[in-house]
């Protein structure tokens, strides 16, 4: 199967590097077949400001893209997504973003709770004054929230808060995910979208990619489909750790879908 890369970042979110091209070309290299660019979408100013593009930048995103598109155009398949931030309250005006464009995909992502960036290396420390059963009950919670929102064709990097390796804690039974993650695939799969499957955990302390496979075999069994992201913010990073995961995939029987095409009204 051809594989595509759907999970990019480009330096207009201020933290990563190289432009698309650079992507692209490491793609070729690479023999993919394609890529998605999923830039974080702008927010409200109040929300995580410094690691996003302004909305007044998204027509720069756009044109930066497709000038890409044009260089490489019969050569590699491109596409434009967003990777969107599921925060409550902020539903409306990333749904006013979304309109704005016919983006080719766009991940939902829970990065916050409430006001705390929970992967955010800087505040790592505050993982030790949480009661972690409770703050992974929380996040399976909003991403439940996220899949019904209607604004997203998949979930971003479904086991996130493990980044630093403070993993949810088993409550019984080592095999069994716990009752908040699997109500959330439920949602996911209700709603008919994917997860992507993001190696960049396979860069972190944690050293394994979301979902974790005991997650990844629950979604197969819920019928959802994954969509590979490297989670790239640098051009380096483009496909890193894909022929692991495609093995996994295949061994599973899943299918793993390039991007994943908006369901339009
Ligand atoms: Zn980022
Ligand atoms: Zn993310």
């Amino acid at each position: 199967m051809p594989l595509y890369d759907s999970h990019l970042h480009t330096p207009l979110c201020n933290h990563a590097k190289g432009h698309p091209r650079e992507y692209a070309q490491v793609a070729l290299e690479r023999g993919l077949a394609g890529i998605c660019f999923t830039d974080h979408i702008p927010m409200p100013q109040w929300f995580d400001a410094p690691w996003r593009m302004r909305r007044d930048q998204l027509s720069e995103y756009i044109d930066m893209v497709a000038q890409t598109q044009a260089e490489y155009a019969g050569r590699l398949d491109i596409r434009l997504g967003l990777e969107a931030d599921f925060h409550p309250g902020t539903e409306r005006y990333v749904a006013d973003i979304l309109a704005v464009y016919p983006w080719d995909y766009v991940i939902g992502s829970v990065h916050y709770l409430g006001a705390w960036g929970f992967d955010n290396p800087d505040y790592q420390d505050e993982y030790q004054r949480r009661d972690l059963g409770e703050l992974y009950t929380s996040y399976y919670h909003l991403v439940a929230q996220a899949a019904r929102s209607g604004l997203f064709d998949s979930i971003g990097h479904l086991d996130l808060p493990k980044k630093f390796g403070y993993r949810e804690p088993v409550s019984f039974d080592a095999h069994q995910p716990s009752d908040a993650v699997l109500r959330a695939l439920d949602a996911i799969a209700e709603q008919g979208l994917s997860l992507d499957y993001n190696t960049a955990g396979t860069r972190k302390p944690v050293g394994e990619s979301y979902p974790a496979p005991l997650l990844v075999r629950a979604a197969h069994e819920r019928g959802i489909d994954f969509v590979l992201g490297s989670d790239a913010h640098a051009p380096a990073e483009v496909a890193l750790g894909f022929e692991a995961v495609h093995a996994h995939l295949q061994q599973l029987g899943a299918v793993s879908v390039t991007y994943k095409q908006r369901r339009r009204a």
